[in-house]
């Protein structure tokens, strides 16, 4: 709920900048290491938005590829979790460079 939240408070504030007053659609980045479940962020969103100025708004979902580099070997691997292994040559030791986004990406308004 708590992310649904930030996102809506988000929405509010840019309006007040950005001067709209309904948002129409928002496309939303998540990467796998975010922990987020979409169906529940559906869900959620359609609640926390009710009465609000994304009332109705269409909730697009990108979901991003986890990627990491290898410290090893320096090979850029996929990752769906912070925990897996270098495919290459099996070492834990990777920097994650994409998968922990939770960000807004694009906003369609009015
Ligand atoms: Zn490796």
């Amino acid at each position: 709920m708590s992310i649904c939240e930030g996102i809506i408070q988000v929405l509010e504030d840019q309006a007040v900048s950005q001067q709209y007053q309904r948002v129409k659609t928002i496309w939303l980045e998540i990467g796998p290491l975010a922990m987020v479940e979409t169906d529940a962020l559906r869900f959620c969103f359609e609640a926390v938005t009710r009465h609000t100025l994304a009332e109705g708004a269409r909730l697009e979902i990108i979901e991003l590829p986890g990627q990491a580099l290898c410290l090893q070997c320096a090979e850029p691997v996929s990752i769906t979790t912070r925990f897996d292994a270098c495919s290459e040559c099996g070492s834990y030791q990777l920097q994650v460079t994409q998968g922990e986004e939770l960000r807004i990406k694009e906003l369609e308004v009015e």
